[in-house]
């Protein structure tokens, strides 16, 4: 089956769910346990003007916090809260993202590959990085000047390894060379502590619990998956909902709302 009709078949199962009163069902469960929190994740930008529809959506939809709001659990209690998080290190979250971000004031975690930071001005090199480590067509990278303005502007930055590594792949020694490495390469390049780090594709068989251990080694508080699922708290690993490229906003709210969670559970239509 294509991807295109495994993607339709889950959206319009999603829709029904949502209809039927399954994830508000999912809610009132997840409301019993505390506010209702959902960490979702974005990667390159391709069309600033379906960013800038999806932001304005977010703002006006959910509760949108703060990097800090999270880290103090700041939290609504009507609203669903929404934290905002980038994955990788791309150019566009300068050119696109940013201006974006400003005009809506809100602020986000960036997950950076520092790996990849270092080979954004080789061409050559910048682009086998993207097919060797993230296994994706190769896009302009994030620089080093990049990273700064983000941190200039207030956003908060995350680590996400040195080389993207599938972290269940490799030894103890190496875990740790991958998330220290990485930790200090963003510290000192960029002066500022790290306390969040995201697993590098971050499906529950994608790392293990040497990854987490080595993480809260290096001084992170806080890990988050790309498992879906709403925030319980920041002692396990935090999930987070990817966001697809050009999807609606309708379809984004019935994600954030609980309706993917289920799928996500049952590990279809991946
Ligand atoms: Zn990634």
């Amino acid at each position: 089956m294509s991807v295109h009709i495994k993607h339709r078949i889950r959206d319009g199962s999603i829709w029904l769910l949502t209809l039927l009163g399954i994830s508000a069902l999912h809610r009132a469960r997840t409301r019993r346990r505390g506010p209702l929190v959902r960490v979702i994740a974005f990667h390159h930008i391709k069309d600033v003007e379906w960013f800038e529809r999806t932001i304005a959506f977010l703002v006006r939809d959910f509760h949108v916090l703060t990097p800090e709001e999270f880290h103090l659990r700041a939290f609504d209690l009507e609203r669903i809260n929404v934290l905002i998080t980038f994955d990788d290190g791309y150019a566009s979250w300068v050119s696109r993202a940013l201006p974006v971000l400003e005009k809506y004031g809100v602020t986000a975690i960036f997950f950076i590959i520092s790996g990849l930071l270092n080979k954004a001005k080789d061409q050559a090199a910048r682009q086998a990085f993207f097919k060797e480590r993230l296994c994706i067509v190769p896009k302009p990278a994030l620089t080093w000047e990049g990273a700064a303005m983000l941190v200039a502007h207030g956003h908060t930055i995350g680590g996400h390894t040195v080389t993207h590594a599938r972290l269940s792949t490799l030894s103890a020694a190496d875990i740790e060379k991958e998330i220290h490495e990485n930790k200090h390469a963003l510290e000192s390049q960029l002066g500022v502590p790290l306390t969040d780090f995201a697993y590098p594709f971050g499906r529950h068989s994608d790392y293990s619990e040497e990854s987490r251990n080595s993480a809260t080694k290096a001084g992170y508080t806080h890990c988050y998956s790309a498992e879906s699922g709403f925030f319980v708290d920041e002692a396990t690993d935090i999930p987070r909902t990817l966001i697809e490229r050009g999807q609606s906003t309708a379809s984004i709210g019935r994600w954030i709302r609980g309706g993917y969670d289920v799928f996500a559970l049952l590990n279809m239509f991946k």
